[in-house]
């Protein structure tokens, strides 16, 4: 029996046997065992208060299934046929359960969340503090829709879509999603003109050095190399491929999700360490703000910070929009507080130093084309820029006697 059925036409999905089977020996045990047999993403199953048959219940529709069907049901492929052409009007609510209760299991993990995530579904983690679980009645049709032109999310500089497989592609029509990956930058270029991978370990490569072939110390920094793509990735291999690309973001962002990211701030991070980082917890407060501006905001990582000077000590640095968290000071702001922390530990001094108005303005323009890492676009003919190279050397030969300031700067 069918209520208010969908349009069939505009989904276009049956249940296929394995997913047939897996549903009813579902409803058979659960029911057995005196558990209520299915209630995910908006699609219940349970029986009838005088045993003859099952409700199948969805949002847009609800279909019922005789309990001899189930019992007998696996006897015989014959005896699949009935139920799974009366399940069609709801067969992405079944797909759906299926997909995420056999194919991808693994409830509460970080790579259940985020697939789920990638595909705009609610987590269906339970709430850490509550142990109530925050998956609703999400409109599974709604989603299967977007999932046949690709939905797409953005994970730093990457573009991930997910699709629903069709038998047609060569998938067993189970529902199942496949992923694409690719640089942001390339979101409009055709896969002709992408270099191809579909082996998760294919980015180990791909991370190592950025456009310039220089060695990328930070990956989380948004120096990612354009003109490849992932394509026609499983759950697994886009979950491997993503954690290659930015180590361990899935499991914070995870954590960060139930509530539980334990975050280390600067203090607890500065004083546990040893060997010659012992003293980077002699760096002085205020320099936390210079030093989370020079390498924690946007433009330099895609992590967005969550740690600070202390737990009741905020560092005013903006602490960026990336969509998965920092947790603690990594290992290269560790290495470059080493330097500030001798640094900063020189006295300071007046100079004196013959310059130009022009001249000095231009020290400053140098400073910010290094630090915003502007050099290399700079045009060897734009001598208007203080930070040409014409420039910087005129200034140099007039005057930098021996390479330095040296004798021009009195120290006073
Ligand atoms: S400490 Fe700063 S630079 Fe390092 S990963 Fe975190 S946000 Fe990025």
């Amino acid at each position: 029996m069918v209520e208010d059925a969908p349009d069939v036409e505009t989904t276009g999905w049956r249940v296929a046997d394995e997913v047939l089977e897996a549903l009813l020996e579902t409803i058979r045990e659960s029911d057995e065992d005196g558990q209520p047999t299915i209630d995910f993403d908006g699609f219940v199953a349970e029986r009838l208060a005088d045993g003859s048959a099952y409700r199948l219940e969805t949002p847009t529709a609800t279909v019922e299934i005789e309990a001899s069907t189930v019992a007998d049901a696996g006897a015989s492929p014959a005896s699949r046929d009935d139920p799974s052409r009366a399940l069609e009007p709801i067969a992405p609510y079944v797909t759906n359960w299926y997909v995420w209760e056999r194919t991808v299991g693994g409830r509460e993990t970080a790579r259940r969340a985020f697939l789920r995530w990638c595909e705009g579904a609610p987590l269906d983690d339970p709430d850490v503090e509550t142990g109530e679980t925050k998956t609703d009645a999400s409109d599974v049709l709604e989603r299967y829709d977007a999932l046949e032109s690709g939905v797409v999310r953005h994970w730093g500089e990457l573009e991930i879509t997910a699709r629903l497989a069709r038998e047609s592609s060569g998938h067993s029509g189970c529902g199942e999603r496949v992923y694409e990956i690719r640089h942001v930058q390339d979101a409009d270029a055709t896969d002709e003109t992408l270099e191809d991978h579909n082996d998760p370990r294919d980015a180990r490569e791909i991370v190592t050095y950025d456009e310039d072939g220089r060695y990328r110390p930070l990956k989380t920094a948004p120096t990612l190399v354009t003109g490849w793509h992932f394509a026609g990735l499983s759950g697994d291999d886009l979950v491997e491929t993503v954690r290659t690309i930015y180590p361990a973001t899935i499991a914070n962002w995870h954590r960060e999700q139930r509530g539980d990211l334990d975050v280390d701030h600067w203090l607890e991070t500065a004083e546990r360490q040893t060997g010659i980082y012992d003293v980077i917890d002699e760096l002085p407060r205020e320099a936390l703000e210079w030093l989370t501006e020079a390498c924690c905001v946007d433009s330099q990582c895609l992590k967005r910070r969550e740690w600070e000077y202390a737990a009741d000590e905020p560092i005013d640095t903006d602490h960026g929009d990336g969509v998965f968290p920092c947790r603690e000071p990594c290992s290269l702001v560790v290495a470059a507080a080493r330097k500030w922390a001798i640094l900063e530990s020189e006295e300071e001094k007046t100079w004196e130093l013959e310059l130009t108005t022009t001249e000095m303005n231009q020290l400053a323009e140098i400073v910010n084309a290094v630090a915003d890492g502007r050099v290399d676009e700079i045009r060897e003919a734009d001598v208007y820029d203080g930070a040409n190279r014409y420039r910087a050397r005129y200034l140099r030969a007039k005057r930098m006697d021996d390479g330095s300031f040296g004798e021009e700067a009195t120290d006073r």
